[in-house]
């Protein structure tokens, strides 16, 4: 197995990682080669030997990072082939908030890991090699750096940002898109995707960790609803609407800086139009939009509320 190699980018002050093996990693098997469905009896063993299962937790086969310099693990939402993170059942997501919260515990605490990064890419348009529901989970070795541009936000705003943030919105009110008990939902106010959202902790937890029971059901109420609420936007039932999840915490180095917060960053601008990371972005490292995220909020408001309509009238959404 070739070993992961880190090289530091002095220009951009930033580490590149080199998995060279991840070449080989399995690129959308048929169904019947699904390496995350359950090992049937008599069946071709997957990655879970087992015949069933709720959530299962395992190491990439692949990984970006491996121990001792970090770890990548995935997380299997469910044993159906079908399905997404946003059809799980209500019980289903909030265990998962519970096996995030056990993952960030337990590789936070390890030596080596200085950050702890849950996410799920969701569709081919962000790269994704399987379509089973799952996430993944990178240990980083290192604080990478968005976390660091977060860190920093809290010393230019004189307090936590995201606590500073999340009032803007609130009194502010024309980004808001759904909110719940423990949790809010905002299109942020200089989003550099079309779509993109925030589902932000009301009160200041650094983690899940410091999250009671009710809040981490309010979470997965609160993405739940959002990621309904992208799929129902295009009204594209047949194409899942992508996006990618990141869920930001306080870096595991020490430091108990942080406001548990997830970032959904979709690459649509219209049904059929994918936004691109092009010259300005790439290059200069600025984001060109051609939407105001206060018309996104108006649309993605009405997503929502098409989806609670729709529940009300006794349609499945469980
Ligand atoms: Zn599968
Ligand atoms: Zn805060
Ligand atoms: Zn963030």
């Amino acid at each position: 197995m070739t070993e992961t190699e880190l090289r530091y980018d002095e220009l951009r002050g930033e580490q590149v990682v080199y998995a060279i093996d991840r070449q080989e990693r399995t690129f959308l098997p048929p169904a019947e080669h699904c390496p995350l469905c359950p090992t049937l009896p008599g069946g071709e063993p997957t990655e879970i030997p087992v015949a069933a299962f709720e959530i299962a937790v395992f190491e990439n086969r692949f990984p970006a990072f491996r121990s001792p310099h970090g770890a990548a693990e995935v997380v299997v939402y469910t044993d159906a082939h079908t399905g997404s993170f946003g059809a799980l059942s209500r019980e289903r997501a909030q265990a998962l908030m519970w096996v995030w919260r056990h993952r960030y515990l337990e590789l936070g605490a390890r030596e080596n890991v200085e950050y702890v990064f849950v996410f799920e890419n969701r569709g081919v348009q962000v790269g994704v090699t399987l379509h089973h529901p799952h996430g993944q989970i990178y240990a980083y070795p290192f604080l990478p750096p968005v976390p660091v541009l977060e860190l920093q936000a809290d010393e230019r705003l004189g307090g936590c940002a995201p606590c500073e943030l999340l009032a803007r919105e609130l009194s502010d009110g024309r980004r808001v898109v759904y909110e719940n008990e423990d949790v809010v939902v905002y299109v942020p106010y200089a989003a550099r995707w079309a779509y993109e959202a925030h589902v932000v902790m009301r009160a200041h937890r650094p983690s899940l960790l410091e999250c009671e029971p009710e809040e981490l059901d309010a979470l997965a109420d609160g993405l739940q609803t959002l990621v309904r609420g992208y799929d129902a936007l295009f009204d594209t039932p047949e194409r899942p609407f992508p996006y990618v999840m990141a869920m930001h915490q306080a870096p595991t180095d020490g430091r108990a800086h942080g406001h548990l917060h997830v970032e959904l960053y979709p690459p649509l601008r219209t049904a059929n139009k994918l936004k691109y990371l092009a010259g300005s972005e790439q290059g200069a490292g600025t984001f060109i939009s051609d939407t105001l995220p206060e018309e996104s909020a108006v649309m993605l408001r009405r997503a929502i509320a098409d989806v609670a309509s729709a529940a009300g009238a006794g349609a499945d959404v469980g």
